[in-house]
């Protein structure tokens, strides 16, 4: 993610700020990936601090893909809901990088269906996943007690809600991306047959989950090729991801990043993830001076890197008129 620049004072200002030390409010352009005054903001700011530019109907792009939200008498959804809209914008923010759900892309759009355990009425079972183009989030899983739980509970290394957002995103972005056969055939080369029995496989790996190996990022991703898919997309945008905002930060080691580094312009993805996977390690010893964990607690197998690379030459390139 970049740093942006007040268009008052030219000051700094981070993806979530909704205004300036200098009294300037700010929206957020996705497609011009820019700060800008006097734009008309989008309707839910009041209630979730959502900083982007309105659309047609006043809300902004991403709100605008927000079918359900979570039930807001339970007063504990709001800040739950408010949290998981900024992972899922800047989720977004990245993706519009290479063009993906910009103004200029005419391909289809997600729906999001943003649930709490918490509710009056519906499901209280909310299962995260994705289903012919709709997204289900959990933000429960947006409060940070209940997340330790969970990934010490499924004995994960990770478990964040912008990765949820970047592993669901995945899924959607494959469907997208299967309209054209040329992808499929070279996606089941790397990764298997995706229309193996989703069902059963995710069953199996329930009962005996599998070790990643030298050929999988995580373990979900041994379940089924669809699972491995939506890790390694994760994976990929993580990585860019920490490799621009150190470049933005001006963060770099001797080898690079190199000043006014874009790491989404790169074409070569072991230079993108050498750099990540070098800052990565750096700011883990920094981590420790805290006692916090690990930035990246992932070791990249060549395996793992043969289809990131595939996943990036297929981001990269992928947007195509619907
Ligand atoms: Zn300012
Ligand atoms: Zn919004
Ligand atoms: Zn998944």
């Amino acid at each position: 993610m970049q740093i942006f620049q007040c268009p008052a004072c030219a000051a700094p200002l981070y993806f979530h700020n909704t205004g300036c030390g200098c009294g300037q409010l700010v929206t957020f352009d996705p497609d011009r990936q820019t700060m800008l005054a006097d734009a008309p903001h989008c309707r839910n700011r009041a209630a979730i601090g959502c900083n982007w530019v309105a659309e047609g109907d006043g809300l902004c792009r991403s709100c605008a893909m927000t079918k359900v939200v979570p039930d807001l008498m339970a007063a504990e959804n709001q800040p739950l809901w408010s949290k998981s809209e900024l992972a899922k914008r800047w989720m977004l923010a990245n993706l519009a990088r290479w063009g993906w759900l910009t103004a200029a892309d005419a391909g289809a759009r997600p729906v999001f269906r943003l649930l709490s355990e918490t509710t009056a009425a519906g499901e209280t079972d909310v299962v995260m996943g994705h289903a012919d183009g709709v997204i289900t989030i959990n933000v429960t899983e947006a409060s940070n007690a209940v997340r330790a739980e969970r990934q010490e509970g499924l004995d994960e290394l990770y478990r964040t809600m912008l990765g949820h957002m970047r592993h669901e995103m995945a899924h959607f972005l494959f469907l997208r991306l299967s309209q054209d056969p040329g992808f499929v055939d070279l996606f089941r080369a790397l990764f298997g047959d995706e229309t193996a029995d989703y069902a059963a496989a995710l069953r199996a790996h329930y009962a005996a989950p599998q070790p990643p190996g030298e050929t999988h990022i995580t373990s979900y991703a041994t379940a089924h090729p669809h699972e491995d898919w939506a890790e390694t997309i994760a994976h990929l945008l993580h990585l860019v991801d920490l490799a621009d905002s150190a470049a933005a930060a001006r963060l770099a080691l001797p080898e690079g990043p190199p000043p006014g580094y874009d790491a989404y312009a790169e074409t070569d993805t072991e230079t993108v993830l050498t750099h990540a996977v070098a800052l990565s390690l750096a700011i883990n010893h920094v981590n420790r001076a805290l006692d916090l964990p690990d930035l990246y607690p992932f070791v990249l197998s060549q395996g793992v890197r043969d289809k990131i690379a595939f996943a990036h030459a297929a981001l990269r390139g992928g947007v195509r008129p619907s």
